[in-house]
């Protein structure tokens, strides 16, 4: 098993109905470190470069007015498989699909505010935290 990171944001609607810390519980409980962590207000130039992946589909601009709609709570996780074990915390992008007992299932409304971004792979999870944090600002423990 091997030891990763992972980023994880705590989307605008999740923040707004105030489970952040209900929601930091379940990765505790899954045995994943929060390793760095920070609230922010993403602008749209931070939405649209985080997501510029997603820039040709049809829902890239209400997806952008969404995680700027609010802040958001952003933390890197650390711990054995962290991306997939992030993934399966969270369930699937609609929550109307998620399992039950997800964070999604659980506090998502809608496929547009689902409640929880986590990187889908290891390479992207390197790429999206150093977007967000400096290497000073991540600890290892
Ligand atoms: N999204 C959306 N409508 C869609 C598909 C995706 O609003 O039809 C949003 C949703 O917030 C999702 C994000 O775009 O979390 C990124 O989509 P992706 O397919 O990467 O899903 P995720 O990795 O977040 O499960």
């Amino acid at each position: 098993m091997a030891i990763e990171k992972t980023i994880s944001i705590i989307k605008p609607d999740a923040v707004a109905k105030n489970v952040i810390g209900e929601i930091y519980s379940r990765f505790e409980k899954a045995g994943l470190k929060i390793v760095a962590a920070k609230m922010k207000q993403l602008s749209q130039a931070d939405a649209e470069g985080f997501y510029a992946v997603h820039k040709e589909r049809p829902f890239f601009n209400d997806l952008v007015s969404f995680m700027t709609s609010g802040p958001v709570m952003i933390q890197v996780l650390e711990g054995e498989n962290a991306v997939l074990a992030n993934r399966e915390l969270m369930g699937a992008t609609n929550p109307k699909e998620a399992a039950a007992g997800t964070i999604r299932a659980d506090f998502a409304e809608s496929i547009d505010a689902n409640a929880v971004h986590g990187s889908d792979s290891l390479e992207n999870a390197a790429i999206e935290i150093a977007y967000f944090f400096s290497a000073e600002e991540v600890v290892s423990r």
